[in-house]
């Protein structure tokens, strides 16, 4: 790609339908590539963020009243705005996070189906009458909760967005942003296109600035109803208890370590070209990333080789040239990487591909890192416990069944866990044992609009997408009428 400058895009807070400066000093935000500033961003603190919740309030009167066909058709002009921008809110995203531009295009495709998919349930939101006493009629209604505070990561800085705000307002629902302050661009450039849509003011809003203040804000609030995170488990659980007081519903999007099993019956093909395309996804940078690799010592030996093979096709570049994977997010991701494989060469473990920085020629201002295999890793190893969030496939050996099981549940995490085997009896024990959310057998694609996604224990509580996603963003009210004397 030719030209590298970053396309126009808006720097301000988006408060009642208006683009606004922050009372504090803007920021800069850098692209892991290069290492270069992009844009200042306004910033703003406590007094934005009480505007916004106000503005929301406001128009949460309105908008809740609105039919759901009207705002379905508001979704789907934004929808069609999304699709015809994917170049530019693509190229935004590269060039603020570091991923491939194909892959930055799929995540706008992927917002374009969240919102139509969301525009289409918020009009099947149906109660329910349930059989009463023939003096009674006895209703069930769905009514949305109010304000929302969404607050999103900056590994897929777009779609994390869409997921919170297209179910919320189809349900009825207005919302306060607060995007990651490493990617408030992608944030930015949807914003615009809510705004171009004509949406109502005061429907979606976005605050900018430091996060605690903002978060804190927005979770003890009295007007905001909701509260729905994605991002590491500390701050799930920091916001959880600031929004304790006010008994606020929220849910929890957080981290994963997911466990990826190969059994000895597997198609060992599918398995490894399966492992190589999810792991590099994002530069593995991602909560349902594989993990833990554990393979069933028959078939360690030749899987291991065809990793290997597989490995060396991966290619690691500025994420415009579309590589397989691009740099880390920033100098404390690689940190992370670089401590958790020292950590596991002390240990016993051995580098099998990969395993350093990378800091010559067009590497040298960017945060890049080898795509690694390490072997013989261990539960004494910290990579072995905690996400790494990087580009590392870690190789565990395996011998029976109900051992890997217990192994791959002893994790704080329960997010997305994989295995790949051909017995019937294997997937029907495994799956049902496994601590998981979610649980891809054979494939590792557990993310639609319309099926749920989420985790059990740290990885968090509530879902998103499919109709338990809009149902996050719904009260349910039970209305008894007497009908006769
Ligand atoms: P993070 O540090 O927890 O940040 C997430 C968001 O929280 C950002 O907007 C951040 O804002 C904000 N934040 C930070 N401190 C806060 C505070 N004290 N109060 C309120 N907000 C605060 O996580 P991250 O590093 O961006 O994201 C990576 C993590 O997200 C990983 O653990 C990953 O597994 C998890 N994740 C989970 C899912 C899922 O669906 N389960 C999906 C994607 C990612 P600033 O950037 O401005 O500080």
């Amino acid at each position: 790609m030719d030209n590298r400058n970053l396309p126009k895009v808006e720097t301000h807070l988006y408060i009642d339908g208006k683009w606004v400066e922050g009372s504090e000093e803007p920021v800069a935000v850098t692209n892991p590539a290069t290492g270069e500033a992009l844009e200042k961003i306004q910033q703003g603190g406590v007094a934005e963020t009480k505007q916004a919740i106000q503005a929301a309030k406001r128009s949460f009167s309105t908008w809740s009243k609105t039919s759901p066909k009207k705002r379905a058709e508001l979704m789907n002009k934004v929808a069609d705005l999304i699709e015809e921008d994917t170049e530019r809110l693509a190229k935004i995203m590269t060039m603020e996070q570091g991923k491939p531009l194909s892959q930055a295009k799929s995540e706008i495709q992927t917002d374009v189906e969240n919102m139509r998919w969301n525009a289409s349930e918020g009009q099947r939101l149906v109660g329910e009458i349930i059989p009463s006493p023939d003096t009674n009629l006895w209703q069930v209604r769905k009514q949305p909760v109010g304000v929302v505070g969404a607050i999103t990561p900056w590994n897929f800085p777009s779609n994390m967005i869409i997921r919170k705000i297209s179910p919320a307002i189809a349900a009825g629902c207005t919302v306060v942003l607060k995007p990651s302050s490493e990617t408030p661009l992608s944030a930015l450039a949807l914003m615009e296109l809510f705004h171009k849509a004509e949406f109502p003011a005061g429907v979606v809003n976005i605050v900018l600035g430091e996060s605690g203040p903002i978060g804190e804000t927005l979770s003890e609030s009295e007007d905001v109803q909701k509260i729905t995170f994605t991002g590491s488990t500390e701050i799930g659980k920091k916001l959880s208890e600031q929004a304790a007081p006010s008994l606020k519903k929220v849910s929890l999007e957080l981290g994963g370590h997911a466990p990826y099993i190969i059994f000895p019956d597997a198609d060992l093909e599918l398995a490894v070209k399966t492992l190589i395309k999810t792991k590099f996804i994002n530069n593995g940078q991602v909560c349902t990333s594989p993990n833990r690799i554990f393979i069933h010592k028959d078939v360690k030996a030749e899987v291991t080789k065809m990793i290997l093979k597989a490995m060396e096709e991966v290619t690691v570049g500025n994420g415009l040239d579309d590589p397989t994977v691009g740099p880390l997010i920033n100098q404390a991701g690689l940190e992370k990487v670089e401590e958790q494989l020292e950590d596991a060469q002390k240990k016993g473990g051995k580098i099998l591909f990969g395993g350093k920085k990378l800091e010559e020629g067009n590497y040298a201002k960017g945060y890049f890192f080898e795509p690694t295999v390490v072997d013989n890793v261990t539960p004494e190893m910290s990579i072995y416990y905690n996400e790494t969030f990087g580009p590392v496939i870690p190789l565990i050996s395996f011998d029976e069944e109900e051992a890997v099981i217990t192994a791959a549940n002893d994790t704080p995490f329960g997010l997305a866990s994989y295995f790949f085997t051909q017995s019937i009896q294997t997937i029907d024990n495994v799956s049902k044992k496994l601590a998981y959310g979610m649980v891809g057998v054979n494939d590792t694609s557990i993310s639609h609009s319309a099926t749920p996604f989420g985790g059990v224990k740290h990885s968090g509580f509530g879902r998103e997408n499919g109709t338990y996603g809009v149902e996050e963003y719904i009260d349910v009210k039970f209305i008894n009428i007497r009908t006769a004397k």
